[in-house]
């Protein structure tokens, strides 16, 4: 399967997406304490009730965000990048989802890259 080239790879995309956060983001505007998308307590794996709170605290944060498609794009960016070169795994809520529900897309997201590759090979 051939996939059409990431917008990402585009340096300019890329500043403008950024650019888009820093103007509409909803965490951006001024007087608001960009704490309140890195909760202190992120739930243990098997908490279900805890983690169920954190994606809805998740979603109401980022609720009528213009910038979450930006912030979504941007995460996946930055977050492929920190697991790649330093297993740092992603944490605090972007783009309306909590760090578990990031990460769940980016393992399924390179599970698609590496069947691609397996099939071009
Ligand atoms: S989607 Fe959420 S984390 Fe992203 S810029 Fe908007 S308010 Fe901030």
């Amino acid at each position: 399967m051939t996939r059409a080239k990431s917008p990402t790879s585009d340096l300019a995309r890329l500043r403008s997406l950024y650019d888009q956060i820093t103007e509409e983001g909803l965490c951006t505007r001024p007087g608001v304490d960009p704490d309140h998308w890195f909760p202190d307590a992120e739930p243990a794996g098997n908490a279900t009730t805890q983690r169920r709170f954190y994606e809805q605290a998740a979603t109401a944060r980022c609720a009528g965000c213009k910038a979450l498609a930006a912030c979504q794009v941007t995460a996946e960016v930055e977050e492929r990048a920190d697991l790649m070169l330093h297993d740092c795994a992603p944490h605090g809520i972007r783009g309306g989802l909590a760090p578990w529900a990031r990460f769940e897309r980016l393992l399924a997201s390179n599970i698609a890259v590496e069947t691609d590759k397996e099939e071009a090979a």
